[in-house]
């Protein structure tokens, strides 16, 4: 027997879960279907929340005691050179008070806890359940999806698909062309490493729970190539990462967790890490394509959201909050679609106007050309990195000199390293790359 609903989430990560419970509460039937065996079974991420999207989704979320792990009140970047490292770290109290901060957690534990909002609000809930394929009539419009199940179809006018990276759903439906190329993709490796509270608190310099850092680490943590790295404090553990484009693993024949072991045990990594056992290891893909070359994002009857359409902002290591927001517009324009009985693509083109007009796409757009702008220079992070570390060594040690002959040093570390034309070419192409 088919099974009809009014609408079809797949995929059960932050971004169909904010597309049905905006669709559940607009008063939708709505039927999320997830292959895990709970949502976030399958799921891994840094991961920092920014629970702005969240608000928009669930205005109330906090007294839902949302699983967060600790908010995050100190944040920045390591630049780490094999034996050093520059911190530029930003600590606040502001981040304690103000209405949108961000909060580290663990997925498994967060998306269970959003799903079952989406439960209460309405969705049904399919569990242990592969969508395998879209169904569509022969003028090529979605109506409903098969699945791994005996039980038939499940049949809906209007289908948002968000089954993150592996877009195999996107790619039959034509609205993405074919797996994403090796050098568009990062590769990351996550360890989740228990530590007591009180000792994490002691090693990072933190007051107590209500207080967490997130540092995102560029240089010697990938081998000085295009990639980054983080240690983010959680209640009573540490999570910490490396993610390269797939490309350099290629090309430099590189395995993942060896770089991991490798950044786990570097002089100044070390430290935090001593005596904490490891809970999970896992290893998840992001891509990083960017702006120019998403996937369509409507077809007749489908809405595609979150890293199925490569909604990741790699600048600002944002893709949850993406994600959610574009949940939440493609469940809007579901309701819209519902209430004018056209499931058009012509007429669900307005969830692409929507997100144009929101940060999704314009931090997307902005950023477009940055994957090419890393992939063109793959020793600028290394070079300027290392030559950071030399140069605050320089700085910081007194050795009798006149400071203008430590000055002059310092220059002819960088020339050294690149002349005064790549210097100039490195920061024209990185000020297009952020523009
Ligand atoms: P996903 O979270 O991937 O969810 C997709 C869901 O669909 C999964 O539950 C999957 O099981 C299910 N599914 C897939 N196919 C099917 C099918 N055929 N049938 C049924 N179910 C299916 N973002 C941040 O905001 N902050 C961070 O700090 C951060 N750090 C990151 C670190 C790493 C290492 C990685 C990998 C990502 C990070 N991101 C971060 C990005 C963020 O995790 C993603 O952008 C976000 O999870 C995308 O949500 P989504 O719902 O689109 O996809």
């Amino acid at each position: 027997p088919n099974h009809r609903c009014d609408a079809i989430v797949v995929g059960a990560g932050p971004a169909g879960v904010a597309a049905a419970i905006t669709m559940a509460k607009g008063g939708l039937k709505v039927c999320l279907i997830e292959r895990g065996r709970l949502p976030g079974a399958k799921n891994l991420f840094g991961g920092v929340l920014y629970p702005h999207a969240l608000a928009e989704v669930i205005p109330d979320y906090a007294e839902r005691h949302p699983p967060f792990e600790r908010p995050v009140t100190e944040q920045g970047y390591w630049l780490l050179s094999p034996d050093s490292v520059v911190r530029i770290m930003h600590k606040s109290v502001h981040y304690k008070t103000a209405p949108t901060g961000a909060y580290t957690a663990l997925r498994a534990r967060f998306d269970a806890w959003f799903a079952e909002q989406a439960v209460q609000a309405g969705v049904l809930l399919i569990t242990k359940t592969t969508v395998t394929e879209v169904v569509r009539d022969a003028r090529g419009r979605a109506l409903g999806v098969a699945t791994d199940r005996p039980e038939g179809l499940v049949q809906a006018p209007i289908l948002v698909i968000a089954e993150g990276v592996n877009n195999l759903l996107t790619q039959s439906l034509g609205l993405a062309k074919g797996d994403l190329p090796p050098r568009y993709v990062a590769l990351s490796v996550k360890e989740v490493l228990a530590l007591p509270a009180a000792e994490i608190e002691a090693r990072f310099g933190l007051a107590g729970a209500d207080e967490g850092v997130a540092i995102d680490i560029f240089g010697d943590a990938t081998l000085g190539l295009p990639g980054t790295a983080f240690i983010y404090t959680d209640a009573k553990a540490i999570s910490i990462g490396v993610g390269l484009l797939l490309e350099e693993l290629i090309v430099h024949n590189l395995k993942p967790y060896e770089i991991l072991a490798r950044f786990k045990a570097h002089p100044v990594v070390r430290p935090y890490l001593a005596g904490a056992t490891v809970l999970e290891y896992g290893a998840h893909l992001i891509p990083e394509q960017g702006y120019d070359r998403m996937p369509d994002l409507v077809g007749d009857g489908v809405l595609i959201a979150g890293d199925a359409a490569a909604m990741v902002d790699a600048v600002h290591r944002e893709g949850s909050n993406l994600a959610m927001t574009a949940g939440r517009m493609a469940g809007e324009t579901a309701l819209e679609a519902h209430r004018r009985g056209d499931f058009s693509a012509a007429f669900l083109r307005a969830y692409r106007t929507k997100l144009e007009e929101s940060f999704v796409l314009k931090d997307l757009k902005q950023y477009r050309r940055m994957t090419d702008f890393l992939d063109s220079t793959p020793h600028v992070i290394g070079t300027y990195v290392d030559f950071m570390n030399e140069a605050a060594l320089r700085y910081f040690t007194a050795q009798g000199m006149p400071k203008r002959e430590m000055e002059g040093e310092i220059l002819g570390l960088l020339r050294g390293r690149r002349s005064f034309f790549g210097i100039a070419h490195d920061m024209m192409k990185l000020l297009r790359g952020l523009r």
